[in-house]
């Protein structure tokens, strides 16, 4: 069924990036909707770690972060592969707070913005004279500008036969990430460690209501013809700070949350001058611990862009740095060699961790 009404913009995907982007144009007095396939709240697999970069931004459109008494982490540890420790100050640091909560204060955020939210699935999009035409599951809907938020990875990827998505040689492809939250008397509130184990990383940090995030990434490779607790005891246990963690701690949920498929590789940053945000436009190495401030930073920047043709060039100006020591932090990471001789060289230079560490996390918006 073709929808009567014209939007100014149509947002597709009301995660991190969509909500944000749709919240501020909003509240500039835009007619927006926002078209999102699931229902919040909401569990996602995440490390749940947001760098303070957005903290002040996410207040000012609108979520009371203040008066959730969450976690504030600002000391950084990392563990080879057998369990030898670099422990080091998080200059900026950040916060935790799970996607539960931060989606749907997102999501509430935007509401209150005056942006209409519809759950549905969209198939495709095609601009016909003005007018950007986009079909979902259940109707055609219109608008003069069309904004691409769908996440890491969606079949509208798929159908705008965009590279990554049938590129499945290269090491920045075919990664899977597990999440769980636990109660735990062996972390501490104050810390985000990453520990380190064959072809992966596990990240440990605090959330609200006393709970903590255990969330890891590892090539696709361990997983096969293994179960995910297989796989566990086959080599995040190697790791002995990972293994105290598993069995001394009370888990929430039974069974984790996993997604797979995960890629690092370059993506456009318009499709069929629709521009792209959050991971739609590039998906950061998690371990850099900010791909949800990128997400909403490049909805600022969209937001404020004035000739869409300047939007690519805005991006990677701002981005393309951090994205690149994404890349070589997680090349590092999966190899257990490489990983350890980088500790022991951290240890000795402190400086390389402290300038990397830096260098992921981006300035205030
Ligand atoms: C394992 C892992 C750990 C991570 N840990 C951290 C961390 O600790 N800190 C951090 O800052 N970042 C982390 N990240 C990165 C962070 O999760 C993303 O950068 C962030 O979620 C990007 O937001 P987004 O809005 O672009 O995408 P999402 O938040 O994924 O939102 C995309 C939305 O689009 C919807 N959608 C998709 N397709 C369609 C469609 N066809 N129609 C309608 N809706 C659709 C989806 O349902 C989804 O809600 C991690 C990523 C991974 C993979």
């Amino acid at each position: 069924m073709l929808s009567s009404q014209v939007f100014d913009y149509i947002v597709i995907g009301g995660g991190i990036a969509g909500s944000t982007f749709s919240n501020l144009m909003g509240r500039k007095g835009y007619k927006v909707l926002v078209i999102e396939k699931d229902e919040y709240p909401k569990h996602k697999v995440c490390g749940e770690y947001v760098s303070m970069e957005s903290y002040n931004f996410m207040q000012d459109i609108g979520v009371p972060l203040d008066s959730f008494d969450l976690p504030r982490i600002n000391q950084f540890q990392l563990t080879k592969p057998k369990g030898r420790a670099i422990n080091l100050p998080l200059e900026l640091g950040g916060f935790g707070i799970s996607r539960y909560l931060m989606d749907s204060e997102l999501k509430k955020a935007s509401l209150n913005a005056g942006c209409q939210w519809v759950k549905d699935t969209v198939l495709s999009y095609c601009k016909e004279k003005n007018l950007y035409e986009v079909k979902t599951k259940k109707n055609i809907y219109l608008s003069k500008e069309l904004i691409g938020a769908w996440g890491k990875r969606s079949l509208l990827d798929n159908n705008l036969e965009r590279p990554f998505y049938s590129n499945k040689q290269s090491r920045l492809t075919n990664w899977v990430g597990i999440k769980y939250h636990v109660k735990s008397h062996v972390l501490k509130k104050d810390l985000i460690s990453l520990h380190t184990f064959k072809n992966g990383y596990c990240g440990m940090s605090k959330i609200e209501n006393d709970a903590f995030c255990i969330c890891y990434l590892m090539r696709g490779e361990n997983l096969r013809n293994r179960t995910i607790h297989q796989s566990e005891e086959l080599f995040l246990f190697k790791n002995p700070f990972i293994k105290e963690v598993f069995t001394q701690s009370e888990f929430i949920y039974d069974q984790p949350l996993a997604i797979s498929q995960i890629s690092f590789q370059n993506k456009s940053k318009s499709e069929m001058q629709a521009l792209m945000l959050g991971d739609a436009a590039g998906l950061i190495a998690p371990l850099c611990g900010n791909g949800m401030s990128m997400a909403m930073h490049s909805a600022l920047l969209a937001s404020q862009i004035k000739n869409k043709a300047h939007y690519p060039i805005q991006w990677k100006k701002e981005f393309n740095q951090r994205i690149k020591l994404g890349r070589f932090v997680q090349y590092i990471f999966g190899r257990t060699g490489v990983m350890s001789i980088f500790i022991q060289l951290a240890h000795l230079f402190p400086f390389i961790a402290k300038w990397m560490i830096r260098k992921s996390h981006g300035k205030p918006f």
